[in-house]
């Protein structure tokens, strides 16, 4: 059974210039322990549909399932409860630690206030966590400010994961972090998975760092989905002209395989009232006038989802 489904979830935010389609009719599924990669350029909704699903955005439309319940609209014990369930690993842990509390009283806090543990349970219980995902005992005194972004992002973690979540939304965890300190922290991020059975949304704009980590990806462009299916697929046959593009970008070293940078050109749409259509249209090689009829997500081979109305033509 899926962790986590979602249906025809819609977030939109209302603008001075109309209404802004932050994320537009989005469908998809999670099992359980499994890594949904999250991908697209900054803008196409990715994070915000993230921080939808766990409750920290109200949805505008659709339906959130979590363990076969639908949670969409929670009263206030069922949403404190959730929120012990789903956590988020922030991109920046600078801004999202508290710079008043020490690394021990940042850990100890989520702990404190779900009340499951107190005395010398509380602080064993502490201790095991910082133990776990890697912080020397000579920083546990230290003060956000005081560390670098990779012990940071390490107590932001120990933090997400204190009440034994299910489900952890990763916002771009490790895109501000130096290239070494990623592969640790990725590394870190698997162990935590295969040891509690996690289930993870990560969302990201970099496709290397999904394909590491991901079971499944799904492919955002301006609030839609494009693309989705199992991560070697999407690498081995990629079918929406956007999805070949993002991966045309990811730098080889490989000089027998290198591939052409597909460069996109022409402007992004508004994702204010956008128009019926592909939204990826006014930058996309292939468009034509049939682009501009709307466009659904159909089922290419088991699996595979893209929204494409040429694709026959174009592949
Ligand atoms: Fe390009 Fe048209 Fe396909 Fe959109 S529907 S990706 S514009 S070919």
């Amino acid at each position: 059974m899926a962790l986590l489904e979602i249906e025809h979830l819609k977030k939109y935010f209302p603008s001075a210039r109309g209404t802004v389609h932050a994320v537009d009719d989005v469908t998809f599924s999670i099992g359980k322990g499994e890594t949904m990669g999250l991908v697209g350029e900054s803008g196409c909704g990715k994070s915000t549909l993230g921080r939808t699903i766990i409750h920290l955005l109200e949805s505008t439309e659709g339906t959130i399932r979590f363990q076969g319940e639908d949670v969409t609209r929670l009263d206030k014990r069922g949403l404190k409860k959730l929120r012990e369930d789903m956590q988020i690993i922030f991109q920046d842990p600078y801004s999202s630690l508290n710079p008043r509390l020490t690394v021990h009283d940042t850990v100890v806090e989520p702990l404190m206030l779900s009340k499951r543990f107190e005395g010398d349970a509380l602080e064993a219980e502490a201790d095991r966590l910082m133990d776990l995902v890697g912080i020397e005992k000579r920083f546990r005194m230290s003060y956000p400010h005081e560390l670098d972004g990779g012990r940071r992002q390490r107590v932001g973690i120990a933090r997400a994961i204190a009440l034994n979540p299910k489900l952890v939304v990763c916002d771009e965890p490790v895109s501000a972090l130096d290239v070494s300190i990623q592969a640790q922290i990725l590394n870190l991020l698997m162990d935590l998975q295969e040891e509690y059975e996690l289930t993870y949304l990560f969302v990201t704009h970099d496709l290397s760092v999904v394909r590491h980590i991901s079971t499944n990806i799904c492919v955002m462009y301006l609030g839609q989905m494009v693309e989705t299916c199992p991560t070697q697929e999407l690498f081995d046959h990629p079918l929406h002209p956007y999805t070949k593009a993002l991966l045309s970008a990811i730098p080889t070293i490989d000089i027998h395989n290198q591939k052409e940078r597909i460069l996109l050109k022409g402007e992004i749409n508004s994702p204010i009232n956008p128009k019926p259509g592909c939204r990826f249209a006014l930058r996309c090689p292939y468009a034509t006038e049939k682009c501009h009829q709307p466009v659904e997500l159909h089922e290419i081979s088991e699996g595979h989802f893209c929204s494409c109305c040429r694709l026959n033509e174009i592949n």
